[in-house]
């Protein structure tokens, strides 16, 4: 198989790849960045805030015996993404891979809902991944397809959310959010395919990490929350993290303009299981 080699019988599906996983000093994006560190790829790790739990990520990644630094920069900033993007090439040598994943959330119901709180989420959740992506792309076109390494010149993999179809008021800026990345996502699938440049999302469902601690921290709050998922239990940040990497290898080399939704049946609509 292309740009696989194997370790202690296990396939490493990104040897010799370089990947770029934005907020991965937390959550999804830290379990993301060990797991593509531990698939062979050397790794970069954005952080905005907290460099400690950054640098623990990075030494978990070295560990695996590939290359991993962390690199503070907020995906919002389009000259700070910039400069992120470029260092990586000159320390990497390019990049294959985007995890597009720095997220937040500012909840409130519409009337109280401030404009800040409307911008920050629309400029973190998707203008920092459009930046993102736009540097990537760059650099893909650039560089090319290297069959040794991968069979595409290039993969992003939008992190976006079950919101980017269920509705979730008092939430509207972040569920407007994870609809825009949607639409993004496949127009620039749409866009870049036939430079062989794969764009997909992952959209995970109630995941136990701390951007929605409210959610899953006590015994109530954990059984509400059970209600909305058909498979019984929460989601992991590492049940993410496998998606992500198999959407970035060769095995979906033919999936262009997808949404995974990982998220324990929460899309297919419980409420219904008894009733309509
Ligand atoms: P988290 O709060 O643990 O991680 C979010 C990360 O993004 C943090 O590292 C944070 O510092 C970083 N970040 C925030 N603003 C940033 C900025 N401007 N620049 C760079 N980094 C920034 O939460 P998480 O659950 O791991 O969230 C990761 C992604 O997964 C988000 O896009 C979120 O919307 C999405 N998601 C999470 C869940 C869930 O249930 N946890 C569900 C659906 C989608």
């Amino acid at each position: 198989m292309r740009g696989v080699a194997r370790e202690a019988g296990s396939v490493r599906l990104l040897s010799g790849q370089k990947a770029l996983v934005t907020g991965a000093n937390s959550g999804i994006g830290r379990a993301t960045a060990i797991r593509l560190g531990r698939a062979g790829a050397d790794v970069v790790v954005n952080y905005v805030a907290d460099r400690t739990a950054a640098e623990e990520v990075v030494k978990e990644i070295q560990g695996f015996g590939v290359r991993a630094y962390a690199h503070e920069a907020d995906v919002s900033q389009e000259d700070q993404v910039v400069r992120m993007v470029s260092r990586m090439v000159d320390e990497l040598g390019t990049i294959d891979v985007l995890v597009a994943n720095a997220g937040l959330q500012r909840d409130a119901p519409i009337a109280s809902m401030s404009l800040q709180e409307w911008h920050t989420v629309l400029e973190v959740n998707l203008t920092g991944q459009f930046l993102c992506a736009r540097e990537a792309v760059k650099e893909f076109r650039r560089r090319g397809v290297v069959p040794d390494v991968s069979r595409a010149a290039g993969k992003i993999i939008c992190m976006s959310s079950v919101h980017q179809v269920i509705p979730w008021a008092g939430h509207v800026n972040y569920a407007s959010s994870k609809g825009g990345v949607q639409m993004m996502m496949a127009t620039l699938a749409q866009e870049l395919a036939p430079e062989r440049i794969r764009v997909n999302a992952v959209a995970p469902g109630a995941i136990r990490t701390p951007i929605n601690r409210g959610a899953w921290e006590t015994d109530e709050a954990e059984a509400g929350l059970l209600k909305l998922i058909p498979y019984g239990r929460i989601g992991e940040p590492e049940d993410i993290a496998d998606a992500v990497l198999v959407m970035a290898s060769d095995l979906l080399d033919y999936v262009v303009g997808t949404t995974l939704y990982v998220d324990g049946g929460m899309t297919l609509f419980p409420g219904f299981a008894t009733g309509g």
